[in-house]
């Protein structure tokens, strides 16, 4: 309680004794029965004017509790006595709207922060809020896969120093190509200012693009094959059966063409036909990628899984690393045909060198990994692009294919090269099978 408010209470509570006072004074000494009925009266006025003042303090005191209560955040209080007809009865009523108002904003406020985190939780953009002085305040979970870092070790720190200031240069909506320590593509970059308790702020989001960007490409690159490949083929089979023709027609002895001319036209015709059936074969092992059909996924057990396929090749360069009991849900056949695409490039690279075919769990996932102590990757981000090819009878369409397959089976696979030595490690990361 304030003291201006104490000395009031005071002189509310001594104002009957004065009163006493000032009447004897003016109209001289009482008689004792006189004196007797003042002195109970100016007690009883007192005890009146002491209760009266004591509840008034008290009332005074709770209402000041009650807004202590609520400027604490505290909204759950509610003040009693709201059915009185005097001032504190309307103040209770007051009070008690005000925070039944500022209860139901609380309540909104969060469970809008509530579904704010759970949309970002949920969004597979990476979102980074900085502050006015650049220390990074919010991150999303996305954000955290990214930078391969939890946010607690993220918060606070300067978005240089989390190598992210660079790409507030970059205009917003471009796509971008950039490696971070968790994951590596095409990003489009967004950003915007936001304001935040009256500071300015910047807000960071990067969408990844690499999948449904390699997802156009190779739906476009497979309606050229399908174009390219049956026009290639249409004009290629009546020329095959025309060599034939010819070839059945001109007689192998007796011909009444000179001797010489009679064998150009053999050893040509023989030519057209074999480079005719070399360009069908080599159309055709193209268009295994715009005809590739959908995955049939099943339970594939890894470890029977690797050593057939290791099997298949009977090399003595290529090692299995033993390694856990783990099973994998994809289809088998196609997943076969990515590992004898891998395990090929591996020997090949590798000349006489060890080519190793290991397996482990990572996380909800199984890593099959194949490394050769080649020469390591060649300088090119063509790798996976189909006719990328560095052999000079490669046909460059191995890697194109084996991606293709795995992803479409919610996998990925990664070539990099090997760390801690020459030569390269491919990666296939799959589903793991779901037990029971
Ligand atoms: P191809 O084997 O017919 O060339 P791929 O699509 O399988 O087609 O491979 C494309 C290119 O990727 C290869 O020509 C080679 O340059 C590179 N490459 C693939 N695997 C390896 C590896 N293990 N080591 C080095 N380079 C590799």
């Amino acid at each position: 309680m304030k003291p201006s408010s104490t000395t009031a209470t005071g002189l509310l509570v001594a104002l009957p004794a004065l009163l006493a006072l000032t009447g004897v004074l003016l109209a001289g000494v009482p008689s004792l029965a006189e004196a007797v009925a003042l002195v109970a009266l100016v007690i009883v006025l007192t005890w009146a004017a002491w209760r009266f003042a004591g509840e008034r303090t008290n009332r005074l005191q709770t209402v000041v509790n009650l807004l202590e209560a609520l400027r604490e955040g505290d909204y759950g209080v509610r003040a009693s006595g709201t059915a009185r007809g005097d001032d504190f009865g309307d103040i209770a009523r007051h009070f008690n709207a005000l925070a039944a108002r500022l209860q139901d904003e609380q309540r909104g406020l969060h469970e809008s922060l509530q579904l704010l985190s759970k949309t970002l939780a949920a969004l597979d953009g990476a979102v980074f809020a900085f502050e006015r002085d650049g220390r990074l305040r919010l991150v999303n979970p996305a954000g955290e896969r990214l930078l391969a870092r939890p946010a607690q070790e993220l918060l606070g720190t300067d978005a240089a120093m989390l190598g992210l200031a660079a790409l507030f240069d970059v205009r917003s909506g471009d796509i971008v190509p950039h490696a971070f320590a968790g994951q590596s593509g095409r990003w489009q970059v967004g950003h915007a200012s936001l304001r935040s308790r009256s500071q300015e702020g910047r807000l960071l989001v990067m969408q990844p693009m690499e999948r449904a960007l390699r997802d156009e490409e190779a739906q476009a690159f497979r309606r050229l094959l399908r174009v390219l490949s049956h026009e290639i083929t249409n004009s290629m089979a009546p020329i095959a059966s025309l060599v034939e023709t010819l070839q059945g027609v001109l007689p192998t002895t007796g011909s009444p063409l000179d001797g010489e001319l009679h064998e150009d036209l053999r050893h040509g015709l023989d030519v057209i036909g074999q480079r005719s059936a070399a360009l069908q074969r080599f159309i055709g092992q193209y268009a295994r990628l715009a005809r590739l059909p959908p995955p049939q996924p099943a339970v594939v057990d890894v470890v029977a899984f690797c050593e057939r396929v290791a099997g298949l090749f009977n090399d003595p360069r290529i090692r299995i690393a033993p390694g856990a009991a783990l099973q994998l849900h994809g289809d088998r056949d196609q997943l076969e045909q990515v590992l004898i695409n891998l395990l090929r490039n591996a020997v090949e690279a590798g000349g006489d060198s060890e080519v190793v075919l290991g397996w482990r769990r990572a996380d909800k996932h199984v890593l099959v990994e194949v490394s050769d102590r080649g020469p390591g990757l060649p300088p090119s981000g063509n790798l996976f692009v189909p006719f990328f090819t560095t052999k000079a009878n490669g046909a460059g369409i191995g890697l194109a294919l084996s991606r293709q397959i795995v992803e479409a089976q919610g996998g990925t696979l990664e070539l990099h090269s090997r760390e801690g030595g020459q030569g390269a490690v491919a990666r296939i990361s799959l589903p793991l099978a779901a037990p029971g």
